[in-house]
């Protein structure tokens, strides 16, 4: 496939609409998004901003669909629908990565390694879905027979970022479908291309009208979605501040929620670690997503005894690190998602300056002509300094990370700990009692011991304190998309 055919078909395409009730009708309303290629500022397709009416179409044909066909299926009839939809997305693989590279700026190679794994997604959760099951009840009535049944919560809206559009879309569809419930998913309004594919994708696979919606738009949106009453469940990814705005609607409405939102996650590097490996998971972190991901270690923390020989090993990683146009497949790291963001990770430097730490960019990128029309920055730290400024404590969403030293286990356990976040963390250490006890001590959703941080779709993936509420993935994900009925069947003689 070429990108340039693909750039073409979109450009020429129109305003896209939305997907409501298994068809794309014209879209109503006249306010639309352009979504930018960050590697050089240019638009890429126009999408249309949804109106109420509009969201009230898509929360009705959920609703509907719900009422009449999904709600009542058998499981292996959703597992057989799910099977054709993961068959669907796997065909289209090699056009949704380029989807995701255009659209967000990651390298191809990635993009493509990202949309091979995501059938699985649909596929576990097919799977999983017969693993749903209710209890019989020891109570203490003769001829009462209690059981519990375990049921679908109704309509779930979906929210999504624009770091991983597809990848947290299905991590929310797959499991709220395959409990029964049907949804709407409203992606970001800056990244929608993959959503669109994956709408065309549901209809070609056959899933019934109206289980799947999709709404296009920003926080209008959004926010029109997550207070209609036709809502059950809302599960969102994204800021921390959105997330309390949509933890507080839900509260009006008593609403079901999922929150997985921002961090600052900890690298904590023994002196006994394994030095080179520590490093080369720091590396990845800073360059992953251009350092876009909610689950990045940002606060490296480390051992002054090897303080130093780390800072050096990661300076010389990050300054050989190949940043370029991302539908190159030699590119390890393209650029942030617009101009916007480029601006947020910049004004970070001056920050920390003020601060009084010490910022070093690990590359000079300003003389690269070929990145001049794009949205780069370069990876950077910043040194000699403290867990309480800004830097060390706020999201900078970028290649930016901050290093911190301590002495004692305990000092280093108390950096990381001391954080309005608690997303995930990463452990270095050859010594496993210190293992252990770090990974009970640490307040993170995730930690990872002697590895970087990787969230599958079979272990359960949330926040604790500001970083979120409830699991994504795993089986808790659709237990959390589920409600529990307690039935009493009196079978005595009347
Ligand atoms: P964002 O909060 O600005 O937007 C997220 C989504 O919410 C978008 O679709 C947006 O249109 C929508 N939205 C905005 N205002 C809304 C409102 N008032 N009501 C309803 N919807 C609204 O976040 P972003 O900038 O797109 O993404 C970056 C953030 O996402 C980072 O903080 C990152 O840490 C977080 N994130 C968290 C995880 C996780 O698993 N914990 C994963 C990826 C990203």
């Amino acid at each position: 496939m070429s990108h340039l055919t693909l750039e073409q078909e979109l450009k020429t395409a129109g305003t896209y609409g939305h997907f409501i009730d298994g068809d794309f009708p014209i879209p109503r309303g006249e306010t639309a998004h352009v979504t930018l290629n960050p590697a050089n500022g240019t638009p890429l397709a126009h999408f249309a901003e949804a109106t109420s009416a509009e969201v009230d179409d898509a929360v009705n044909a959920a609703r509907h669909a719900f009422l009449t066909v999904w709600g009542r299926m058998t499981g292996r009839e959703r597992y057989e629908h799910m099977r054709r939809l993961a068959v669907e997305l796997e065909r289209r693989t090699e056009r949704l990565a380029w989807l995701e590279t255009l659209d967000v700026g990651k390298p191809i190679g990635v993009s493509r390694a990202t949309m091979r794994d995501l059938p699985y997604t649909v596929d576990y959760y097919a799977s999983v879905l017969h693993g749903l099951t209710g209890e019989t009840l020891q109570v203490g009535e003769h001829d009462v027979l209690n059981f519990t049944l375990r049921e679908p919560l109704g309509v779930c809206a979906l929210i999504v970022p624009w770091n991983y559009p597809l990848t947290l879309a299905l991590l929310k569809i797959a499991p709220a479908i395959a409990a029964g419930n049907t949804v709407v998913l409203k992606p970001s309004e800056v990244t929608p291309l993959s959503a669109l594919e994956l709408a065309r994708a549901v209809a070609d696979a056959g899933i019934p009208a109206g289980v799947i919606n999709v709404v296009f738009g920003g926080g209008a949106t959004g926010n029109a979605l997550i207070h209609h009453p036709g809502i059950d469940k809302i599960s969102f990814t994204g800021g921390t501040e959105t997330g309390k705005r949509i933890y507080a609607a839900a509260a009006a409405g008593l609403k079901r929620v999922t929150l997985e939102l921002g961090g600052k996650s900890p690298l904590v590097v023994f002196d006994d670690a394994d030095l080179p490996r520590a490093i080369e998971v720091a590396k990845i972190d800073s360059i992953r997503n251009s350092g876009q991901v909610c689950a990045a270690c940002t606060r490296l923390i480390v051992h002054e005894a090897v303080a130093d020989a780390f800072v050096d090993g990661l300076t010389q990683a990050l300054a050989g690190v190949r940043i370029g146009e991302p539908g190159n497949d030699e590119t390890e790291m393209g650029p942030v998602i617009n101009a916007a963001q480029l601006k947020r990770i910049s004004s970070y430097r001056e920050v920390g300056h003020e601060e009084g730490a010490h910022f070093t960019e690990c590359q000079n990128i300003d003389t690269r002509a070929d990145l001049k029309n794009g949205y780069y920055t370069a990876p950077a730290l910043f040194l000699q300094a403290s867990n309480e400024m800004r830097v060390s404590r706020e999201e900078i969403f970028g290649p930016v990370q901050t290093v911190l030293r301590f002495r004692t286990e305990e000092e280093g356990l108390r950096l990381a700990n001391d954080s309005p976040y608690g997303l995930a963390a990463c452990v270095f250490t050859r010594d496993s009692a210190r293992a252990i006890r770090t990974a009970r001590t640490i307040q993170a959703g995730t930690v990872c011991i002697n590895y970087g941080v990787k969230a599958v779709v079979e272990a359960p993936f949330g926040g604790y304190k500001q970083s979120g509420i409830g699991k994504e993935r795993g089986l808790q994900a659709m237990l959390d998309d589920t409600q529990l009925k307690s039935v009493r069947l009196y079978h005595g003689r009347t």
